[in-house]
């Protein structure tokens, strides 16, 4: 039984990993308006850089180059600014991914009332979809 169950739960494991990557390229290549892609992909650079800057400071703070308080100063704006962009990120994230759904909704093209993934017949007139 237990092997069953292993064995199971390994093939879940290799199905995620062999599925994942054409699933993200699926998914990018989906209507993704490149504009939002590039901010999304320069906003992440400069988080990146940002959180870089922190951990050097961290480092030149340990070789005493700078004083505690120079130090938590100008973690403490890093640390802003990560959040900030952080937080760009997500509304972008979020912007991006109603878009996506939005756009992937249809409707019924006799009445324009939407209808669902796989209907066949509009809810509202029974036109054929
Ligand atoms: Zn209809």
């Amino acid at each position: 039984m237990e092997g069953i169950v292993v064995a199971v739960a390994l093939a879940f494991v290799i199905a995620i990993v062999v599925y994942a990557p054409f699933n993200k390229r699926n998914q990018e290549s989906i209507a993704r308006p490149a504009k939002e892609n590039e901010q999304l992909a320069d906003l992440t650079a400069r988080k990146n850089g940002i959180l870089l800057a922190i951990k050097d400071l961290g480092f030149e703070f340990e070789q005493g180059k700078l004083s505690e308080k120079d130090y938590l100063e100008l973690r403490d704006r890093y640390e802003q600014q990560a959040i900030a962009l952080l937080k760009q990120i997500d509304d972008l994230k979020a912007e991006l991914a109603s878009k996506r759904s939005s756009s992937r909704k249809k409707s019924c093209p006799a009445c324009g009332t939407p209808t669902r993934e796989g209907q066949k017949f509009c809810v509202n007139c029974g036109a054929e979809q």
